[in-house]
């Protein structure tokens, strides 16, 4: 069997881009992401690929982590739009890593698990793959993974593992964008509810609760991973 790299972006990819190479390559997952921030959700992701690549019986190599060097390769891009140019360097940096680790590690291919995301350009993907492969003088498994419904099918394993699916891409740019398009959201609604309030003549009341006469641990909100282990009860 060829041993394969398969750079990893996030469990929930990871997910179905193994399940759609385990059986052909001998896969060894690369973390790769020196874009993620902050470095808190750097780790939460890290953790679930760690997580999930010993369910899946493959082992899981991870890259350094400096994101300096993300934000130098992103220098003057800052502002793009998403899958804009800086999306492009940022592929482009991640399977460059990827590709120098092959050869060094002695693979006979690399592939990644990006091109399960529908918000991503497999083409493009593709096409970096193999220049890097010309470049490196090794192979690059081109793929679409979110192809014959991958996408769905790595959602529907991510919940049934409970995994943690992200909601913005990674780096802090896509972080700063996805705020806006929240807060965009939040005053769309806000207004709607108030012009539906006056075409009513009803106005918004919230009642408040007082804490001392609520139950033991009503306001507790437990950590993320703890609500997520506690309700799936998988971990
Ligand atoms: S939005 Fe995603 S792909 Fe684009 S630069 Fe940021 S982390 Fe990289």
């Amino acid at each position: 069997m060829k041993k394969l790299l398969l750079h990893i972006c996030c469990a929930p990819d990871q997910t179905v881009a193994v399940e759609r190479t385990i059986d052909e390559y001998d896969v060894t997952g690369f973390f790769s992401n020196s874009c993620i921030e902050p470095r808190g959700e750097y780790f939460k992701r890290l953790d679930d690929a760690k997580y999930l690549a010993n369910l899946q019986s493959i082992e899981l190599i991870e890259d350094e982590y400096f994101p300096e060097k993300f934000l130098a390769v992103a220098k003057g891009l800052e502002k793009e739009p998403e899958n804009g140019k800086r999306c492009l360097k940022c592929i482009e940096y991640r399977l460059r890593r990827t590709a120098e680790a092959s050869k060094k590690g002695g693979f006979a291919a690399f592939a990644t698990t990006l091109t399960v995301s529908p918000h991503k350009d497999a083409e493009h993907i593709n096409r970096v793959g193999e220049e890097l492969a010309w470049e490196f003088d090794i192979e690059y498994l081109p793929t679409d993974f979110k192809k014959k419904d991958g996408f769905k099918r790595s959602v529907e394993l991510s919940n049934k593992l409970g995994l943690y699916r992200q909601d913005y891409c990674g780096c802090r740019f896509s972080l700063k964008q996805k705020k806006e398009r929240d807060r965009q959201r939040a005053e769309e609604i806000t207004a709607k509810a108030s012009e539906e309030s006056s075409q009513t003549g009803q106005s918004l009341k919230l009642k408040a609760v007082d804490p001392a006469s609520a139950p033991p641990g009503a306001f507790y909100k437990p950590p993320d991973s703890v609500s997520r282990r506690f309700k799936k009860g998988k971990r």
